[in-house]
């Protein structure tokens, strides 16, 4: 089987692999779990920490080379899970705190769904489904322009219902379109509630001390950009780069880790001037693209997914647009799913919290002598959705082997590098074995050390969690200090000097 192939792969299989090798578990699982909440164990945390510091080291560390050819400048930021609350008014989250809402996810734009409508063919709401927002004639006339459009011919007026959009089904919400874009699919089910996590500050607990969980860690860097700007000498265009939890009181958390209630994000928010939103936009999209490809998600599991610009009114301005880096998850296939989302948000955010916090927050460009808010790009990442990929990609079923299966991580994410197996427990084969452990975990991190078990055995463990190179201390290592290498992918052994280990470990792990 390829590893393309993922729409043959089971999830209940990768789940128990998860669960099996210490990746993840379902969290609180002792007391019967808790729905949308999920612990990583050993080999996840390790693996997750991986994906993070890979996204830190080649977003902000070793930024990637500009559309101008420079270096592009980030600089890195860790805000506040909790902040005040009036930064949930002005960035639109906590509108209609009781009322059910839909989001478009091409538009960015929030709707209460029972303000907005849907028009389809019959009564009975078979036809394609679209959505204009209530008592507004001209956004009716385009909603019947793009069922028109769709169907290839006009609809009779008698032939038209409307209806609430909080009538319609899972299905029937699947093909509505949003108000401002072209393609169906675009708005979510209205979510019944908030889903932003409520707190209390302090002991009283009164209505006056409600706070919140963060939903996106992006809001944090926008409260934080002029702070940024004053304390270091970082220019337009420049970016600020997160990772940290978000939480969403999801109403229907579900497949595995994909749409959980507590989970990790990785996001730059990239200021620019205006007139340059274009072109940032697109180095960001093409740049976050080939990076997942280079920890392995390649070929038909990945789409860059562009969403229409002519149709998002408010950015036409700017000319900008939006795309979703999907992956081909075996829950989803043949279908994708949203593992990153690439968008210009114009000057929306710093525009909110300018008003509401009553502050300047523009910027005075010295180059151009002018003064204006920056646009933002934002490449915005999952990091528990990115590590699902990874593990789904990885597995790969092979009835040759012990294992049945095995995790073909690629070096630079395999939360274990290598491992060192004394063949048997006598002979000093085992202080060898350590000792060399102990010489390359200083340089490669995490390195297993095995001394039990059939030899067998010990390299099924290591190919279920992705090891990709094991060393066997044997007899012959006592004469002639060599050593065993097992290759994970093609199984291949060779012998190497046992002071050879380390280069060659060096050039494997780098070389991928
Ligand atoms: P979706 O449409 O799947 O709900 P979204 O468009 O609301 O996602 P964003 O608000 O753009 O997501 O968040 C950016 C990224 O955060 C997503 O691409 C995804 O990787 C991750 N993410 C969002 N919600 C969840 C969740 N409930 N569980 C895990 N990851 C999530």
């Amino acid at each position: 089987m390829s590893n393309a192939d993922n729409a043959s792969k089971s999830m209940t299989d990768i789940m128990a692999l998860c669960k099996r090798r210490g990746f993840i578990f379902q969290a609180s699982e002792i007391y019967g779990g808790v729905n949308g909440f999920w612990d990583y164990g050993p080999q996840g945390a390790q693996l997750k920490k991986n994906l993070r510091d890979a996204w830190w080291n080649d977003c902000v560390t070793n930024p990637p080379i500009g559309p101008d050819g420079d270096e592009v400048s980030i600089v890195g930021l860790d805000s506040c899970i909790i902040q005040n609350p009036k930064v949930w008014e002005a960035s639109g989250h906590v509108g209609g705190f009781n009322d059910p809402m839909v989001d478009c996810k091409e538009s960015k734009r929030r709707y209460r769904a029972d303000h907005i409508m849907c028009i389809c063919e019959d009564g009975d709401q078979e036809g394609l489904i679209f959505a204009y927002l209530e008592g507004d004639d001209e956004s009716l006339a385009q909603a019947r322009k793009k069922l028109d459009k769709n169907k290839k011919r006009k609809i009779e007026d008698d032939k038209l219902c409307t209806c609430a959009f909080l009538e319609l089904s899972a299905e029937e919400w699947a093909i509505t379109v949003g108000p401002d874009v072209k393609d169906p699919g675009s708005l979510t089910e209205p979510r019944a509630f908030n889903l932003m996590f409520k707190t209390y500050l302090g002991a009283t607990a009164t209505e006056d001390d409600i706070a919140y969980l963060r939903p996106e860690t992006a809001q944090g860097i926008f409260i934080n950009y002029k702070n940024v700007l004053d304390s270091t000498r970082v220019k337009v265009p420049f970016g600020i780069a997160q990772t940290g939890k978000a939480f969403r009181n999801e109403v229907t958390p579900r497949n595995f880790t994909f749409r959980s209630r507590e989970f990790e994000q990785m996001e730059i928010e990239f200021f620019c001037h205006p007139e340059e939103s274009r072109k940032w936009y697109e180095f960001w999209r093409d740049w976050r693209m080939s990076w997942w490809e280079s920890l392995g998600l390649a070929g038909d599991n990945l789409l860059l997914r562009e969403h229409d610009k002519d149709e998002l009114a408010h950015y036409a301005k700017t000319g900008a647009g939006t795309s979703d880096i999907e992956y081909r998850f075996p829950f989803t296939a043949p279908g994708f799913g949203e593992l990153e989302g690439v968008a210009d948000r114009s000057n929306y955010d710093l525009k909110q919290h300018a008003e509401h916090g009553n502050t300047k927050l523009e910027y005075f460009d010295q180059e151009r002598n002018e003064r204006y808010l920056p646009n933002v790009i934002e490449p915005s990442a999952g990091l528990d959705r990115g590590v699902l990929s990874l593990l789904c990609e990885a597995y790969t079923p092979d009835p040759e082997r012990p294992s049945k299966v095995y995790m073909k991580f690629n070096p630079r994410i395999a939360p274990t590098k290598a491992a060192v197996f004394p063949l048997v427990k006598k002979d000093g084969m085992p202080e060898i074995g350590k000792k060399l452990q102990t010489q390359l975990r200083k340089r490669f991190g995490a390195v297993d050390f095995d001394p039990k078990q059939s030899i067998g055995k010990r390299y099924a463990r290591m190919d279920e969690v992705g090891c990709p190179y094991c060393f066997t201390i044997d007899g012959d290592t006592l004469t002639d200090q060599t050593v065993t290498v097992r290759d994970r992918d093609t199984l291949s052994q060779e012998r190497i000097g046992i002071d050879k280990v380390e280069g060659f470990l060096a050039e494997k792990l780098s070389a991928e």
